[in-house]
């Protein structure tokens, strides 16, 4: 917490402490909306701590699948997003009726499979799944399924690459993608390895394999975290991944470097569905209680499959790289 805090952020601890609410953000939140949230998380820690909120609020700092998961996990509780618009390109390439038809396609041709879908989708196309997982548990979710079974894993066809490799499945991969991990520039990265030649590079399997391969260490951001705090000596760290996560990484060892890997289109390369909320949305949802995430007919079954993918973890032996 800033040893003084502006008008905008005593407004919104006030309002927090009025309407009985806590403050959820992701990693890839600015650095001021981390600062004031009670929880920070990547998605797994933060669908994992919603189940735990006794406060009759959640203000949800992250995308809108976020926030719903928060509310399916914990349905009594008003959950708000401070922007509805707050989406993600991963929710995007996967309409759930376009999945549906591939499914039946797929069950026509006697193909016995089953859906792993990653939580960046819809409440819908979680409904049509038989797990949800997230980077941070994606490898022991699959480790658990029955070799008969082919998996269909939806919408993201590098992590899915990722997990096909560590794990030894073969998938059958979704084309869709992140657009921030997506286009990292390699030419910068392999640029950026030759300026720092001690630098480790860690980088987040959302990203395209021609990244992953000069990486060190590849991990989503609970497990990032966990490899960066491992050091205790000063190393220098390029990071491929949203670059707020770098706001997390330096407040918690500020002891290392780091350096962000350029976009290939834009040099920040910031989410900006993420970049949707600020400050003020936080504070005007507070006050008018609004966007809310209402309950939607496709929740109860959505919800079914995240309880059982994310609050009962499979009982075989978690890889180190897991959350
Ligand atoms: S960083 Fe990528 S996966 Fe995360 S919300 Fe933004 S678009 Fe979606």
């Amino acid at each position: 917490m800033p040893a003084v805090l502006d008008d905008i952020s005593t407004e919104i601890l006030n309002l927090k402490k009025k309407i009985g609410a806590t403050i959820l953000a992701h990693y890839y939140q600015e650095g001021e909306i981390q600062e004031l949230a009670d929880i920070t998380g990547d998605s797994l820690k933060l669908a994992r701590e919603a189940t735990k909120v006794d406060t009759p609020v959640i203000v949800f700092c992250g995308v809108l699948f976020m926030a719903e998961t928060a509310k399916m996990l914990n349905p009594t509780k008003k959950v708000l997003l401070p922007d509805l618009k707050a989406g993600c390109s991963l929710v995007d390439s996967c309409p759930p009726d376009k999945l549906h038809r591939y499914q039946e396609m797929l069950r026509e041709n006697g193909r016995k499979f089953q859906t792993v879908t990653y939580i960046n989708s819809s409440a819908a196309v979680k409904a049509l799944s038989d797990w949800v997982v997230t980077s941070g548990n994606a490898e022991e979710v699959v480790r658990k399924i029955p070799a008969e079974y082919e998996i269909l894993f939806v919408p993201d066809k590098h992590l899915g690459r990722y997990l096909s490799e560590v794990t030894g499945r073969q998938m059958i991969l979704w084309d869709g993608s992140c657009m921030v991990h997506e286009i990292f520039s390699v030419h910068d990265l392999v640029r950026m390895k030759k300026l720092h030649p001690g630098a480790q590079v860690i980088a987040h399997p959302e990203c395209p394999k021609n990244i992953l391969e000069h990486a060190e260490f590849i991990g989503g951001t609970e497990a990032m975290i966990k490899h960066v705090g491992s050091f205790k000596d000063p190393v220098e760290f390029i990071v491929a991944t949203e670059p707020n996560m770098m706001w997390q990484l330096e407040s918690r060892f500020k002891q290392h470097k780091y350096l962000p890997v350029p976009g290939i289109t834009c040099a920040c390369n910031k989410c900006p569905h993420m970049a949707l909320n600020t400050l003020e949305k936080i504070r005007d949802c507070m006050k008018t209680g609004q966007p809310e995430i209402l309950w939607q007919p496709e929740f109860d079954k959505a919800k079914e499959v995240l309880a059982k993918s994310l609050l009962n973890p499979p009982a075989t032996k978690p890889h180190p790289q897991g959350d």
